[in-house]
C-alpha cells in the first residue's frame, strides 16, 4: 500500500473539471430513419410554410360561406393528393376529402354530416363560417420559424416534424465511441463458474447498459489483468478507435491498482480522488499527447508494435471508475453520463432533480458528499424517499430498484426525516 499522490477534490469541482475537459463531438448527417435518440446539432429553420396549402380537416363540401342555406351544384371533387382543377363558380360546391386542397373560390368546408345530398346537388346549413374546417397555410410553421433547436434529442414528434418539412437527413452530433474495460485478476466471464476468490465481471454489463442508455457506441474490451504491460497494450489499441475510455477497478491505492499510473503516462490526470461517497477513487484524464517516449504535439507513432503510424491523439477522455459495483455506477451517473451528453451536444446534461421528503434520518459523511440511494413513492402531492437500506458501496442491492440519488452534503448534522431535499431522479415510480 502507498499513500495517494492525488489531492482529494470537492465533488462539484471534479464534475466541473470533467465537463471543462470533455469535447463536443463533430456533426454528421443522418437519415431521419436512424435519428431516434440522436441530438440535433444545428437549429432547424422552416424554409416553406406548413401546411403548404389549405387542406381540409374533414370529409364534406368545399363552399363559399356566403352561399349559406342554398342548394348548390356539386361540380367536382378534391381528394387527398388529387386537387380539384380550377376554381369553384358561385352557387356550387366541390366534394372534399380530409387532406384535400381547398379549391380556389371556396372559403370553408361543411362536414358531410351537416348537408342534405340529392343527386348532384347539396343543401348547406343556414349559418356558415368562412375559415371553418380547413387547415390554413402556415398555421404549423411559417418560413423562418425555428422548427427545432440545436441540443434537442430527436424523438418521434421531432422526427415527424422534420420529415413533414421534407428533410431526409438531419445534422446530428456524432455518438461517442466508448471503449469499456474491466480490470482485475479476480474477475471471470459471467456464466463461467468462479474459482476460489473469483467473482463474475458484473460491472461490464452494468456499465454497458448505462453507456448505451447515455447514447454511447460501446466496444467491450473485456477483462484486463492486473498487469501493467498487458493493460497498457489493451488501452492504447482501444484508444485508436475510441473517443473515451471507461474502466472499472484498479484505481484505489492498493499495489495492484494500475489504472492511474497508466493514464498519467498517456495524458493528464485532472481528477485522481474525490470527496464523494461512494466513489472516492474516481479518476478522470485527458489523453491529449502521445504515450510516454513517443513524439508529442498530438501525434503518436507506433507504440508496442500496435499503433498505425502516425496516430492523431486529439481530445480523448478517460474515466477510471472504482471497482465496487455501486461506486462505479454512482460515479457514472455523477461524472460520466453528463460528459457523454456534452459530447453529443445535449442542451440538458443532467438528470432532472426534484424536491423529495425524506422518510428516514439521512446521516452524512463527515468529509464527503454522499449520494444515498432511495426509492420514491407518492403521498398526496409529495414524493417521499425511503432508503434502500445499507449504503455500503459493495452492496448492489442498494442501487437495484432505486428511483433516485439523494445528495447529502458533507458534515455532522443529520438530515432529519421529514426534511425536503433535492434528489437526482433516475426513474419515477
Ligand atoms: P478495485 O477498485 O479494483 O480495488 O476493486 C474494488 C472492489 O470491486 C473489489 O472487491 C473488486 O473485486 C470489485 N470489482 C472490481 N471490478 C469488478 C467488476 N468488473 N465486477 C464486479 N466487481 C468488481
Ligand atoms: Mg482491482
Amino acid at each position: 500500500m502507498r499513500a495517494s499522490a492525488y489531492p482529494l477534490i470537492d465533488a462539484d469541482e471534479a464534475a466541473t473539471l470533467v465537463l471543462e475537459h470533455t469535447p463536443v463531438l463533430g456533426v454528421e448527417h443522418v437519415a431521419v430513419g436512424d435519428c431516434a435518440g440522436r441530438v440535433l446539432a444545428e437549429d432547424l429553420v422552416a424554409e416553406a410554410p406548413l401546411p403548404a396549402f389549405p387542406s381540409s380537416a374533414v370529409d364534406g363540401f368545399a363552399v363559399r360561406a356566403s352561399d349559406a342555406g342554398k342548394t348548390l351544384r356539386v361540380v367536382g371533387e378534391s381528394a387527398a393528393g388529387r386537387p380539384f382543377q380550377g376554381a369553384i363558380p358561385p352557387n356550387s360546391a366541390a366534394r372534399i376529402l380530409t387532406g384535400g386542397v381547398l379549391p380556389e373560390g371556396a372559403d370553408c368546408v361543411v362536414m358531410v354530416e351537416d348537408v342534405e345530398l340529392a343527386g348532384d346537388t347539396v343543401t348547406v346549413p343556414k349559418a356558415l363560417n368562412a375559415g371553418a374546417n380547413y387547415h390554413k397555410v402556415g398555421v404549423d410553421l411559417k418560413p423562418g420559424d425555428r422548427i427545432l433547436a440545436a441540443g434537442v434529442q430527436l424523438g418521434a414528434a421531432e422526427i415527424g416534424v422534420a420529415a413533414a418539412t421534407g428533410r431526409a437527413n438531419l445534422p446530428v452530433r456524432r455518438r461517442p465511441r466508448v471503449a469499456l474495460m474491466s480490470t482485475g485478476d479476480e474477475l471471470v466471464e459471467v456464466g463461467k463458474r468462479p474459482g476460489p476468490g473469483q467473482i463474475p465481471d458484473s460491472n461490464r454489463w452494468a456499465l454497458l447498459a448505462a453507456l448505451r442508455e447515455a447514447g454511447a457506441d460501446v466496444t467491450v474490451l473485456g477483462i484486463a489483468p492486473d498487469e501493467a504491460d498487458a493493460l497498457r497494450r489493451l488501452v492504447v489499441a482501444a484508444l485508436l478507435e475510441a473517443d473515451a475510455l471507461v474502466t472499472s477497478g484498479g484505481v484505489s491505492v492498493g499495489t495492484h491498482d494500475l489504472v492511474k499510473p497508466l493514464l498519467e503516462s498517456l495524458g493528464t490526470v485532472h481528477v485522481g480522488r474525490v470527496k464523494l461517497k461512494p466513489g472516492k477513487p474516481f479518476t478522470f484524464a485527458t489523453l491529449g499527447h502521445a504515450p510516454a517516449g513517443q513524439a508529442r504535439q498530438g501525434r503518436a507513432t507506433r507504440a508496442d508494435g500496435l499503433l498505425p503510424d502516425p496516430l492523431t491523439w486529439g481530445e480523448r477522455v478517460a474515466f477510471g471508475l472504482p471497482g465496487f459495483p455501486v461506486s462505479s455506477l454512482v460515479t457514472f451517473e455523477v461524472f460520466v453520463r453528463p460528459a457523454l451528453r456534452k459530447m453529443q451536444g445535449f442542451g440538458q446534461l443532467h438528470r432532472p432533480s426534484l424536491p423529495v421528503r425524506l422518510a428516514y434520518d439521512a446521516r452524512p459523511t463527515a468529509d464527503r458528499t454522499e449520494y444515498q440511494r432511495v426509492t420514491l413513492h407518492r403521498e398526496g402531492r409529495e414524493l417521499v424517499a425511503e432508503t434502500t437500506g445499507s449504503q455500503s458501496s459493495s452492496r448492489l442491492m442498494s442501487l437495484a430498484g432505486a428511483h433516485a440519488l439523494v445528495r447529502v452534503p458533507a458534515g455532522d448534522q443529520n438530515l432529519k426525516a421529514g426534511s425536503i431535499v433535492e434528489a437526482m431522479i433516475l426513474s419515477l415510480p
